[in-house]
């Protein structure tokens, strides 16, 4: 028996105040839960906590590389599972090559338009879901 739908929880990682800002309001609007952080270093350890649906991760972040945050959840079977879109003004060729190796699950480009960020971030916050039908 299906219980009620519950929310999906974002976790986002941004050091950006008004990325943040933005990334938080568009999701919130849109039915879902949000957890976040603007501290790198605090962001693994955050997760644990939290136990989100999917992260939202920026790479560069104060004094920590995105992608170091991403080998740390990677590592950690408890969370390695949970879906990583990273969303970076990254551009370069070589740049988005490290994106794409660097374990995460999708790569979205800032400025973000809000339909495409949207249904990206549906699409691997309820890929629980795809994989039990
Ligand atoms: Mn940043």
């Amino acid at each position: 028996m299906a219980e009620e739908k519950e929310k999906k929880k974002i976790f986002i990682v941004e050091d950006n105040e008004l990325n943040l800002k933005l990334f938080n309001d568009v999701l919130t609007a849109n039915g879902f839960e949000t957890a976040y952080t603007q501290d790198g270093f605090e962001a693994y350890s955050l997760i644990k906590k939290e136990m989100p649906d999917a992260i939202l991760m920026d790479i560069q972040l104060h004094g920590i590389s995105g992608f170091d945050v991403i080998k740390e959840i990677k590592a950690d079977k408890e969370v390695a599972n949970i879906p990583i879109i990273v969303v970076t003004a990254f551009a370069m060729k070589d740049d988005k090559q490290k994106i794409l190796e660097s374990g995460c699950e999708a790569y979205i480009s800032k400025p973000i338009s809000i339909n495409p960020f949207l249904s990206t971030v549906s699409q691997y916050a309820n890929s629980d879901l795809l994989e039990a039908s």
